[in-house]
This record gives C-alpha cells, structure tokens and sequence, in this order.
C-alpha cells in the first residue's frame, strides 16, 4: 500500500499509532468529516465502504445473481481488492484494475448493500480492513469499524442525522458531479433502503458500539460537523488529569 511514509511522520518513536473509527448510515457526512480529520491529525484515510462497493462491481461483471451466497463466495476467494489512501478519495483498485471512478453510480451503491449482508463476504473484508489499519495512524469509515472491525479503537464516532437531511446531501453532491437527474424524493427512499439492509442484517449490523461518540450533524453546517468531530478526537487523545 503507498503512502507509508505519512503513518511515520512526526509522531514519537514507539508510540502506538491511533486508530479512529467513523461509522454511521450513508449521507451522514462519514467520508468528508473522515477525510478531514486524518488531514488534520496526520492520519490515513481508509473509507471501507469503497471496498464494498469494489466487490459489487466485480459481482456485477460477472453476471452474479446478488443474492447467491455461495457464488458470492466463490468470487470473493479470487478477487483482490486494494485501497489507496488519497488526499481526496481513496484510490480503489479490483484484482489491479483502478475501478475509482466505476463504483459511485447508483446500480454498484445498491449492489454494495445487498452483498454486504452476507457473513462470509464480511468476513473476508473485516480481516483486509483489520489488515490494512494493523499499524495505525488511520481514520477508518464504514458501518462496523468501532464495533468489529477495530473494537479498542482509539477514537470512536458514530456519526447520523435525519433521513431527509442525509437524502438531501446525497441529493447536492450527485447534482455537483453532473450525475442524471433523480428526484430528491427518489434518493432519500434508496437511502432508506440501504439503512434498513444494513441496521437489520443478522451480522455486524449497524449500530453504534458501546464506547461511541454520538454526533448527530442534523443542524449543523458540515464545517460545523467537522469542528465537532475534531473536539471529539481532540478531547479523546488528551491526557488524563492525574487525580490527586
Ligand atoms: O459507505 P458506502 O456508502 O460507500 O458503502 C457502500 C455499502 O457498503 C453500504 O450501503 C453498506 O451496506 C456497505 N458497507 C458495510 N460495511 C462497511 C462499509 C460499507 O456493510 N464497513
């Protein structure tokens, strides 16, 4: 994996890396308050839900019925899947192939969700993402990361807000990057969708874990989201007051 030399850079010699994890449904800001906290920290920023998405597209291809188990599985054993961390995005690459900029559109978002649901799909990614985080210094997002995938976590944030909120942010950003017109309507029912397939599934569901930071962004501006996030880690790395 690039971008070795900043999980070293300035940090004090032995010290553990920290690791900080960012879970929530989509919309709630997850990938932007990610990124800009490892910027901020000096962190990488590992956005698993790409990785999900990397693995729909290739189950795509491959003509497979989403709800195939064992199929699912099959192709799983001969997929590789790496992530790059990047200054805006990560880089994604299937079997070495740099799919980035393939697994946005609407058909892989919901391939991601209904292949995600299997245990042993979740598996095999929880031990790639572990994998990846192992030496620290990472911002990680997704769905399960403060409760499967790095349960002593450093920092650990669950991030939401309302349905209509979230939809209408997925709404502005699809617009920005010129994707065909959807209703707004239409994108708050997929992520309604999306978050009941995840908030219900039998394996590592969504929810926050135990030891998570809520932060609700339903009235704040995403500046305002990120402020609060960075007190959040901020207020978590401090020392403790020694008691006397
Ligand atoms: O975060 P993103 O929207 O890119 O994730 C795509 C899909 O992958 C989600 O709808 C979710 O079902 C799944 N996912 C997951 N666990 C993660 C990250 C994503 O189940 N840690």
């Amino acid at each position: 994996m690039s971008g070795e030399e900043s999980r070293t850079g300035s940090r004090e010699p032995g010290r553990r890396l920290i690791i900080i994890a960012i879970d929530g449904p989509a919309g709630a800001g997850k990938s932007t308050i990610a990124r800009r906290l490892a910027r901020h920290f000096g962190l990488l920023n590992l956005e698993t839900g790409a990785m999900y998405r990397a693995f729909a597209l290739k189950a795509l291809r491959a003509g497979l019925p989403l709800d195939d188990s064992l199929a699912l599985e099959r192709l799983a054993a001969e997929t590789a899947i790496r992530l790059e961390p990047g200054d805006e995005e990560n880089r994604v690459l299937l079997d070495g192939e740099d799919i980035t900029g393939l697994i946005r559109n609407q058909t892989v978002t919901d391939a991601a969700s209904r292949v995600s649901v299997f245990p042993a799909i979740r598996a095999w990614m929880v031990r790639l993402q572990q994998r990846l985080g192992a030496s620290g210094g990472v911002v990680m997002e997704g769905r399960d990361i403060g409760t499967v995938v790095f349960p002593k976590a450093d920092v650990k944030i669950f991030l939401d807000a309302a349905p209509e909120v979230r939809g209408q942010r997925r709404f502005d950003q699809l617009g920005q990057k010129g994707a065909p017109a959807v209703q707004p309507e239409e994108v708050i029912r997929d992520l309604r969708a999306r978050d009941e397939r995840d908030r219900n599934r039998a394996d590592s569901p969504l929810r926050p874990a135990a030891d998570a930071v809520l932060l609700d962004s339903t009235e704040m501006t995403l500046e305002e989201a990120v402020r609060a996030a960075q007190a959040i880690v901020e207020a978590k790395l401090k020392p403790s007051e020694p008691v006397s």
